[in-house]
């Protein structure tokens, strides 16, 4: 660190001149993440100072994030859900699995996870000391429940399904998960950290949420389809008793207990997402979500045109594909088992998948 300080100019230039190097969003085809709405830069400009982890001292930002909560628990049948607003969905699929692991105390327990769930259950279940059991995917790439079934055994505290996979985009059989988890007793975790915000938009949405008695949580990331600032995330949860089975005392702030795992948390991305819920509401997403579909859509038919076969017909807004090259000059990324991935986000609008399928016909010819 230097000993004086620079004028506030040379700082600007520095990080001006860093900010230069990172990339146009426009060839961007590989992130779950997308510019936010204008909307939710301007909410978050005006609550930048404001921390969650004090609420009584922001009680009006913590009012937003308790809306923010009530929304997202309306938009998923269950308007008395409970909840906060975390860092993404790593925290919420992390703090999903530290419920169900108080909710049932035993020794060596397990959770079924589907082989298709994001790598942030490989890191709760390391930091967890719970055994991570993986399901098999059907030949469509779906969590498996029959396979999931013989993995349950009386050690088992949780399963957890997905909606709208990282990789693929698919959404995992929910209602057959739920039924399972009632007749075993079972936490069941409902990681929808990319689809909670595209499923319920869509003209036929898979059921999937509190609606179906045995989901016991639902991840959402507002970061991702909701177009909210980085960060934020939702963790929901069916009722108080179980998110506060997570409680500490808090001796020195303005609550005397909290279930959250962070401490000081940021109001400004909170105000964001709820300002864009709030200025496009139902109709407006079903807008961008149709788009982001149909672009989805045209990628994928588009590249079979050229000869390269989809590699799944996803539920959401990812575009897969059978080849390991990309045309270059685009971010795209590639799956596990080697398929090329583009996430139809918003930035990626029709100019941008016919300028991708332009490069893409003279790159495979
Ligand atoms: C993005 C994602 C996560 C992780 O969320 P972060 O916000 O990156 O922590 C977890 N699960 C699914 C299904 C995701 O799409």
């Amino acid at each position: 660190m230097r000993e004086c300080g620079l004028p506030e100019d040379e700082v600007f230039a520095f990080l001006e001149a860093r900010k230069a190097e990172d990339l146009a969003h426009c060839s961007i085809l590989s992130s779950m993440c997308t510019p936010p709405h204008p909307v939710a830069v301007r909410a978050h400009c005006l609550f930048m100072e404001t921390n969650l982890g004090d609420p009584g001292l922001f009680p009006g930002t913590a009012a937003i994030e308790r809306r923010l909560i009530a929304s997202l628990g309306d938009l998923y049948h269950l308007p008395e859900a409970a909840g906060y607003a975390s860092s993404g969905g790593t925290e919420s699929n992390i703090q999903a699995l530290r419920i169900a692991k108080a909710r049932r105390p035993i020794d060596r327990p397990n959770v079924v996870i589907p082989a298709s769930s994001h790598f942030s259950f490989d890191k709760a279940c390391g930091m967890l000391g719970v055994e991570m059991r993986t399901a098999p995917l059907d030949d469509e790439l779906r969590m498996d429940v029959d396979g999931a079934r013989d993995l349950v055994d009386d050690r088992t505290i949780a399963l957890v399904g997905v909606v709208g996979t990282t990789e693929y985009g698919m959404v995992d059989p929910i209602p057959a998960l739920a039924e399972l988890a009632l007749e075993h007793d079972l936490f069941l975790h409902v990681d929808a950290a990319f689809g909670g915000l595209v499923v319920p938009f869509l003209p036929d949405p898979a059921p999937f949420d509190f609606a179906l008695p045995g989901v016991s949580s639902i991840a959402v990331d507002p970061h991702k389809m909701g177009m909210s600032t980085i960060p934020a995330g939702c963790l929901l949860v069916r009722n108080r008793e179980l998110l506060e089975l997570l409680n500490v005392d808090t001796p020195y702030l303005t609550v005397k207990q909290e279930y959250t795992l962070a401490g000081t948390r940021p109001g400004a991305p909170v105000a964001g997402a709820l300002a864009v819920l709030e200025h496009l509401g139902r109709e407006g997403l079903r807008a961008v979500v149709a788009g982001c579909m149909e672009n989805t859509r045209r990628m994928i038919e588009g590249l079979e045109a050229l000869g390269v076969p989809r590699a799944a017909t996803p539920d959401v807004n990812v575009a897969t594909s059978r080849t390991t090259t990309a045309p270059p000059g685009w971010r795209v990324s590639f799956t596990r088992r080697g398929d090329m991935r583009c996430v139809c986000m918003p930035h990626v609008t029709a100019d941008v998948v016919e300028q991708f399928l332009v490069d893409a016909e003279r790159f495979y010819a």
